[in-house]
């Protein structure tokens, strides 16, 4: 037992045997018992009471000064209270700083509940998406960003990166927003991209531009170059010359239709047309191409399904002919190509080229379909080749909602496979069926 309770009891004893005592002598001891303990129960009441009225006025009121088990219970429940005000001005005070750094972060940011509904936002997320503090608190984030590409952003709960945007405030500006998942809440970070889209719509237009006005100057050189070549009085020693220019303004001219092709479906944004396209005719072609650049090669074609693809038909041809021209310029007249249709247990298709040729080491794997990229520079140069081919494949399936996957072996052979999304594919029997 602790100090207090001891001298609390041995007060209690103390005074019932000095009240025994005195009954004894004077007589009547009971109403001596009975004098002591009410006047111990008053003492006890008045201690109650004390601590009570402090209790209910602690905030503005000194703890009373008591002794004994009250003076500990006391001392307990202002340090109790003390803790507790620490704390919780603590965890103010950490709100507070948070919410001044988020206020001076020079990104918006924005908490939405689980139903997207807006709880808090700092003020440069109110001046982008044109956001009222407190009359917009509890309204949905997609009665201010309408857009569809966001409703199904969020719909997928901010998936696959984030997500730019124009606003359709007539300022032309545009936004990134991203949107991440904390628990039963998400955050929505908003930056301005408008001088970085500014930057990136000169760049494509320049490219466009610049290739549009270089063509038809390459197409009068190469004209002249082809009758020059043809020349029978041209001189002996030019032949060479001559030939080797004409090679390199078709290179020229390989390049910007390239360019040109990239920049159109760069500028049209949009998802490519729905129109029904018999990849097995399309592949067929491309076979016949491959043979033709070399009758020694094996080329094989295995068409496991029938379906067409919803598309464009120039996209998807260009698709097809730039890997299976890559997998002839990079496999030996004595390899083998395999061309292959078939459709995945999700309904969706895919394409694959597959070739025993030179492969490619791993390090080039990621940035093989950037514009320009090439693993050996001599080579593909050799080749004739605009560095352009999968820029352009990966482009045209990103409009078509598909994805590129290469797998490759050094000194082995490489597969290049097409995945197109069941939205895309329709099969014969569909196809009969709606008619
Ligand atoms: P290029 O016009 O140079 O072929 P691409 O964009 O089509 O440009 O290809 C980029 C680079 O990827 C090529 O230069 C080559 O190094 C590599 N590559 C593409 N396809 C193959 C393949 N089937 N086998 C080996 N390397 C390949």
């Amino acid at each position: 037992m602790n100090q207090p309770w001891s001298f609390a009891l041995v007060r209690l004893a103390g005074a019932l045997v000095v009240a025994a005592t005195l009954g004894l002598v004077f007589g009547a001891i009971e109403w001596w018992l009975v004098g002591v303990l009410s006047a111990y129960l008053v003492q006890q009441l008045a201690a109650l009471y004390r601590v009570h009225r402090w209790l209910r006025r602690r905030s503005y009121e000194l703890p009373p000064d008591l002794g004994g088990v009250w003076g500990d219970v006391v001392a307990l429940v202002g340090r109790i209270y003390r803790r507790k005000q620490h704390h919780k001005r603590r965890s103010f005070e950490l709100l507070r700083e948070f919410r001044r750094l988020v206020a001076a972060m020079p990104d918006g940011v924005a908490l939405l509940s689980r139903d997207l509904e807006l709880q808090w936002f700092n003020r440069k997320a109110a001046r982008l998406l044109g956001l009222q503090r407190k009359v917009d608190y509890g309204v949905r984030i997609d009665n201010f960003l309408r857009h569809p590409d966001f409703v199904a952003y969020a719909r997928r709960g901010g998936e696959g990166g984030s997500l730019v945007l124009r606003l359709p405030d007539g300022d032309d500006r545009h936004v990134s927003l991203r949107l991440i998942r904390a628990d039963e809440q998400f955050v929505l970070l908003v930056r301005d991209v408008t001088h970085e889209a500014r930057v990136e719509a000169m760049r494509k237009d320049f490219v466009a531009n610049a290739s549009h006005e270089l063509r038809s100057p390459l197409t009068i050189v190469s004209g002249y170059l082809d009758q020059l070549v043809e020349d029978p009085s041209l001189d002996l020693a030019w032949r060479e010359p001559v030939e080797e220019m004409r090679r390199q303004a078709l290179r020229m001219r390989a390049i910007v239709d390239d360019l040109l092709e990239l920049s159109r479906m760069e500028a049209s944004g949009e998802a490519a047309p729905m129109n029904p396209v018999d990849m097995g005719a399309v592949l067929a072609l491309a076979r016949k191409d491959a043979l033709a650049a070399g009758p020694s090669r094996r080329v094989d074609l295995a068409l496991e399904t029938d379906a067409s693809l919803l598309g464009a038909e120039g996209e998807l041809h260009s698709i097809v002919s730039n890997l299976v021209s890559n997998a002839v310029k990079f496999t030996p007249p004595d390899g083998r190509i395999a061309l292959r249709y078939w459709l995945g247990v999700d309904g969706g298709a895919h394409i694959s080229v597959a070739d025993t040729g030179v492969g490619i080491a791993r390090v080039h794997l990621p940035r093989l379909t950037e514009r320009f990229y090439r693993v050996d520079q001599g080579r593909a140069r050799q080749h004739g080749g605009s560095g352009l081919g999968l820029a352009i494949v990966k482009h045209a399936l990103q409009r078509h909602g598909g994805q590129l996957s290469i797998e490759s072996v050094e000194g082995e052979g490489s597969t290049f496979t097409c995945h197109f999304p069941a939205t895309r594919v329709v099969t014969r029997e569909a196809a009969l069926a709606t008619h």
